[in-house]
C-alpha cells in the first residue's frame, strides 16, 4: 500500500486531498497543528485503519516512522484575513515548514508536491497569468507574508529538485471553493454566502470591478493527483479560467441564495490584486486536465453544504471587522 503524508490534512484543500487518496486505495497519514484547519474535516476518517492523523506544527521538526512514497505539503493559513492575524506562523509554514518537508523526502525517498498560490503572481501585470509570468509582488505589503512564504517555497523547492535531486512538483493553486472552506475565513465566497444565510448585506470590496476566476474543488484535487504523477517539476497553474467580477459574483450569490441582500460598498484592502486568471495551457497538454464542473453547479454544491450548518454554527461565528484589515 502507498503511504501519502497530508500536511494542513484538516485545512479545506487537504481534507479534501484526504478523501481522495483514501478513495484510490492509498494510506495516508494527515497532518495538522489545527490553528486555520479543524477536526471536523476528517473525523469521517478518523475509524480508518489507512488513516492516522498527527496535530503537529510542521514548522517544528517533522518524524514519521516507516516509508513514505508521497509528500503533499499543503499545511498554510491561506485567506488574506487569516494571514494578517497570524502573519508570523504563515512565513514559517512556508519557509521552516517547507524545508522540513523537502528534508523528510530527501530521506524517504519520497515524491513531494507542493502547494503554491496564484498569490506569487501579486497583483498581476499579465493577464491571463502564465506560468512564465514573474509576478508584481509587495513584498512589505499585508499580503507579503503569504505571498514571499510561497515564493520562498518555490525557491527552495527547485533548489532541493536541482541539487539533491529529488522529485518535486509545483502546483500554483488559483482560488477554489467548495464544502468546508470556513464560514468565518474571509474569502469571498464564504463571506457573502454567510451574509446571505443570516440576513445581512452583502459586503463588495473595493468598486467590484476587480476579478477573480473560481474552480471546484473536485476540479483541483484532479489537477493535483495529475500533477502529483507527473514528471514536470516547473510550476503548474491550476485552476479555473472562467473570470467573473466581484460584483457580478454577489449577483450570483444573491440567485443562489434567494436572499434579498442588498449589496454595501466597503474600501478595498491593500495590495488586492485587481484580476486574476489562469493560463492553463501548461496543465491541459502536460496532464490533460481541465476543470469539469462550471460555477452554476459547484456554486450549488458548496451551498448544499453550507446550509447543513446548523443556526448555531451560523451565528456562533465573529463578526469579521474587514475595517481592521484594511492597512493605510
Ligand atoms: N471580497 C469582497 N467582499 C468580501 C470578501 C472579499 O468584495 O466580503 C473581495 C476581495 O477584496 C477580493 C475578492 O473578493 O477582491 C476575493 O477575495 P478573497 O479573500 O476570496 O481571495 P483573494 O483572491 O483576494 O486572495
Amino acid at each position: 500500500m502507498k503511504r501519502i503524508l497530508i500536511t494542513g490534512a484538516a485545512g479545506f484543500l487537504g481534507s479534501h486531498l484526504c478523501d481522495r487518496f483514501i478513495r484510490d486505495g492509498y494510506h495516508v497519514i494527515g497532518m495538522d497543528n489545527l490553528i486555520t484547519g479543524r477536526l471536523k474535516n476528517i473525523e469521517h476518517l478518523f475509524s480508518l485503519k489507512q488513516f492516522e492523523f498527527y496535530n503537529h506544527d510542521v514548522s517544528k521538526f517533522i518524524h514519521v516512522s516507516g516509508k513514505i512514497d508521497y509528500i503533499l505539503h499543503f499545511a498554510s493559513p491561506a485567506s488574506p484575513i487569516d494571514y494578517l492575524k497570524i502573519p508570523i506562523q504563515t512565513l514559517k509554514v512556508g519557509s521552516l515548514g517547507i524545508h522540513n518537508c523537502l528534508g523528510l523526502a530527501k530521506v524517504k525517498e519520497s515524491k513531494i508536491l507542493v502547494a503554491s498560490t496564484s498569490e506569487v503572481y501579486g497583483d498581476p501585470t499579465v493577464h491571463p497569468q502564465t506560468e512564465e509570468y514573474w509576478g508584481n509582488v509587495n513584498p512589505v505589503g499585508p499580503r507579503g507574508v503569504y505571498d514571499e512564504a510561497k515564493r520562498f517555497q518555490e525557491a527552495i523547492t527547485m533548489a532541493y529538485h536541482n541539487f539533491h535531486g529529488i522529485e518535486t512538483r509545483i502546483a500554483r493553486i488559483f482560488n477554489t471553493y467548495g464544502p468546508r472552506m470556513r464560514l468565518n475565513d474571509g474569502r469571498v465566497l464564504p463571506a457573502f454566502i454567510g451574509q446571505a444565510l443570516r440576513g445581512e448585506n452583502l459586503t463588495v470590496f473595493g468598486d467590484g470591478s476587480q476579478t477573480r476566476s473560481f474552480c471546484y474543488v473536485d476540479d483541483l484535487v484532479e489537477g493535483i493527483v495529475r500533477l502529483l504523477h507527473s514528471d514536470y517539476a516547473q510550476p503548474v497553474n491550476i485552476g479555473n479560467p472562467c473570470e467573473i467580477t466581484i460584483s457580478q459574483f454577489a449577483e450570483e450569490i444573491i440567485k443562489l441564495t434567494g436572499a434579498n441582500p442588498k449589496i454595501i460598498y466597503k474600501e478595498l484592502p491593500e495590495d488586492d490584486p485587481k484580476q486574476r486568471q489562469p493560463d492553463i495551457s501548461r496543465a491541459k497538454s502536460l496532464l490533460g486536465w481541465e476543470p469539469q464542473i462550471d460555477r452554476a453547479e459547484g456554486l450549488k454544491r458548496t451551498y448544499l453544504y453550507f446550509q447543513t450548518l446548523t443556526k448555531k454554527e451560523l451565528e456562533e461565528i465573529d463578526h469579521i471587522n474587514f475595517e481592521k484589515f484594511i492597512i493605510k
